[in-house]
């Protein structure tokens, strides 16, 4: 049959983090056991008082439309969290409440590009960013790090990266897949190179910020200067383990605010109501109300770069933030087990996947095609379980 479809659908790639999971709750569905460790996913319960405060929201008959940006007193209890968690000022226009922060970034890349701007994405980067881009007929353009430099861009790269046609740069930090975590120098070394370009602008995914096991996280929109020219994004997906509920939120100079409201106001009219009264209560609770969750996974962290350090040839970095390792495994490429030949990271993660019963994620849907992405937010038998068969099948 002819394919009917636009160009637009066709030429974006499904998520791959989406699609493997996908492919894992298939394959568990026909009985087999599968470990899903390819879903950036807290395994956790909502905690009890965001639960309650959702109740209390259906009881209340939070049933008709919010405003499209949000209820005001969620901004204020987001603005007052970006003052108490950031010390960043953002008056309640500057705010926009959207379905998930991946919303929130396809609302900015709608709003603020034209064909053809570049977009600088260090890689490896989140794996929608190259597509949300792409369908707002943006150029991603990636700057390749690697595991020596604990996966981050150098200001020598990023100066390097910058093009007349150069519209902005987005990043994760923590970052989703490598777990590395910018600190102030490091920022304030990006922030140099991008002050002596005026016209790019930042978009800084913070989603990961409280999963943080070095503490001091740091937000570019602080830095000198960056502050008129950075969107903040942040979500209460994460750190509030609330996933399915769908919210994220920007802090933005009032323009790029108001052109984001506008946009959603055509296409999703706001955020779920109750989701955004429950929101209320996550980030109005002080940040050690959510701080088993992070204790957790820091330990998960260290007994997964253990374990997945006895086996001969993962190459790791030490992530200090989000929920997820980012093993090197090129050493396996030319090889040839139980049969199947390694020659790519997809290669190597859909022979886990085969042999071993494990979901992973490859690492070229992150734009880099070494590694693959293991995510830990799994129990810690699951995660025991797991890294023991992928070494008994290596
Ligand atoms: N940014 C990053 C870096 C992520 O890992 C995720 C997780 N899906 C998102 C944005 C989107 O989060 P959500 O839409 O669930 O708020
Ligand atoms: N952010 C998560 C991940 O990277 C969830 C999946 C998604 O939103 O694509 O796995």
């Amino acid at each position: 049959m002819k394919n009917h479809l636009s160009n637009r659908i066709n030429s974006m790639a499904t998520s791959a983090t989406l699609a493997m999971a996908a492919k894992a709750r298939e394959l568990k569905s026909e009985g087999k056991d599968i470990i899903g460790l390819s879903l950036g996913e807290p395994d956790f319960n909502i905690p009890d008082f965001i639960k309650e405060a959702a109740k209390q929201a259906v009881d209340d008959n939070y049933s008709s439309y919010s405003p499209v940006d949000g209820y005001a007193d969620l901004k204020q209890a987001i603005a007052n969290k970006f003052k108490r968690d950031n010390g960043l000022t953002y008056g309640l226009n500057q705010i926009v409440v959207s379905t998930g922060a991946k919303q929130s970034l396809a609302n900015i890349a709608m709003v603020m590009l034209n064909q053809g701007d570049e977009v600088i994405l260090p890689a490896p980067y989140w794996v929608s960013y190259s597509d949300i881009v792409k369908l707002a007929e943006g150029v991603p353009v990636e700057v390749a790090t690697s595991i020596e430099t604990d996966f981050k861009m150098t200001p020598e790269q990023l100066e390097k990266a910058i093009t007349p046609k150069t519209k902005m740069i987005w990043f994760s930090s923590p970052c989703n897949p490598s777990g590395s975590v910018y600190n102030q120098e490091e920022l304030e070394g990006l922030a140099k190179v991008l002050r002596n370009h005026p016209n790019v602008f930042v978009v800084s995914d913070e989603i990961y910020e409280h999963i943080n096991f070095r503490g001091g996280h740091v937000s570019i929109a602080n830095i000198e200067g960056m502050y008129e020219r950075t969107i903040t994004v942040n979500g209460v997906s994460k750190a509030f383990a609330m996933t399915g509920w769908r919210i994220g939120y920007i802090g933005a100079p009032e323009w790029i605010a108001k052109a984001c409201t506008k946009f959603q106001g055509q296409i999703t009219s706001g955020a779920n109501a109750i989701a955004q009264r429950a929101t209320i209560a996550a980030l109005e609770a002080p940040v050690s109300s959510i701080k088993y969750m992070i204790d957790e996974f820091h330990k998960r962290r260290d007994l997964v770069l253990a374990l997945l350090g006895e086996i001969e040839g993962f190459n790791l970095n030490v992530p200090e933030g989000a929920f997820y390792v980012f093993p090197d495994i090129s050493g396996f490429f030319g090889k040839t087990l139980k049969g199947s030949v390694i020659n790519s990271a997809s290669d190597f993660s859909l022979y886990l996947l085969e042999h071993a019963n494990v979901a992973t994620v490859t690492g070229e849907a992150f734009g880099n095609p070494n590694c693959i992405r293991i995510s830990y937010a799994a129990s810690e038998k699951e995660l025991r379980e797991a890294i023991a068969r992928i070494k008994a099948v290596l």
